[in-house]
């Protein structure tokens, strides 16, 4: 188990983490998102040992995690964690990548592991190629099965798909959790994408002015996101007075209702229509079947 216990820490005097504590077990998927610059990336770094922290301590089971005053090697062995900036080396083939830090003494198995995690990002077809001649999305997806190539315990990603196109990115994901969660390793992803969280994280963290501000799974904060900044992250929402958050498909336009709105813009956005509506000079979303045309009066309701 991952323990995070009370731990602040700032690069220079403002501190970019404040009493931050929380625990991971072994083997759970635990999603931290929040704002550009809210510290997902400084937390994943203190977790791998990168920085001294100013308060609290770190522990991995019984060890605790040390920052390099303490530790010549950053990093622990059984922690691995893959930066936005990956660290490859450009002029060897996607194969030698995965295979760096693998013994040699056993070549047979050293391949059969290389085929399984060539697998599981699905590069099959660039085993031999050279990492230099592959693009942005390819170079993610050989840094992601070079951390997993010496099963580490605890796996740090920070934002593992921020380069691979969407034709990729859903079987990745689900190829790349499956694999984690088979072989119990346990897993922190710092992510903006709603879809990285809700279908596969148990636990999912919100960072907001150097604070925990939730800590709960997906389904609760989805559900009951109390705040206007977690509604944010998974859909179009609206903030009502007496209604509170409510997402745009939770509003229904209806023949009649003592909600009236003018109709601002249609966008399409595949299964339905966003609807932005004027509603008392403020703004209002609504999830609609069809496109409307602008200016024309809308009734709605507020679904329960
Ligand atoms: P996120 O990953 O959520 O976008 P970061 O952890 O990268 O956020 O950054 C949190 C804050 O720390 C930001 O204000 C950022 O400017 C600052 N910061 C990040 N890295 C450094 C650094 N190496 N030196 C000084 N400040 C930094
Ligand atoms: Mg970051």
């Amino acid at each position: 188990m991952l323990q995070i216990k009370n731990i602040s820490f700032g690069y220079k005097n403002a501190l970019v983490l404040e009493n931050i504590s929380f625990n991971v077990k072994k083997g759970e998927h635990l999603s931290l998102i929040g704002e550009s610059g809210s510290g997902k990336s400084t937390l994943l770094k203190l977790i791998y040992g990168t920085y001294d922290l100013n308060e609290g301590q770190i522990f991995w089971n019984d060890t605790k995690i040390l920052g390099p005053k303490y530790n010549l090697i950053i990093g622990p062995e059984f922690i691995k964690y893959v930066a936005q900036e990956f660290d490859l080396m450009p002029f060897t083939t996607v194969s030698e990548n995965i295979g760096e830090f693998l013994s040699n003494f056993f070549p047979e198995e050293k391949q059969k592991r290389i085929a399984e995690l060539i697998e599981v990002v699905e590069l099959e077809p660039f085993a031999k190629t050279k990492v230099k001649e592959l693009s942005g999305g390819q170079k993610q997806r050989v840094a992601l099965a070079r951390a997993l190539a010496k099963q580490p315990q605890l796996l740090l990603l920070d934002e593992p798909f921020s380069h691979i196109d969407n034709f990729k990115k859903q079987s990745l994901r689900r190829s790349l959790f499956k694999y984690l969660k088979e072989k119990e390793i346990t897993c922190i992803v710092a992510t903006h994408d709603k879809e990285d969280v809700l279908s596969y994280s148990d636990t999912m963290i919100v960072l907001h002015e150097a604070k925990i501000i939730a800590n709960d799974t997906p389904q609760k904060l989805y559900k009951d996101p109390k705040l206007s900044l977690i509604a944010s992250f998974f859909d179009e929402f609206n903030d009502f007075e007496l209604q509170g958050i409510k997402y745009a498909h939770q509003l229904k336009i209806v023949h009649q209702s003592d909600l009236e709105g003018r109709v601002k813009t249609s966008y399409f956005i595949g299964n339905s229509w966003l609807i932005e509506v004027e509603y008392h000079s403020k703004t209002v979303f609504i999830k609609h079947h069809s496109q409307l045309k602008e200016n024309t009066t809308v009734f709605f309701k507020i679904l329960n």
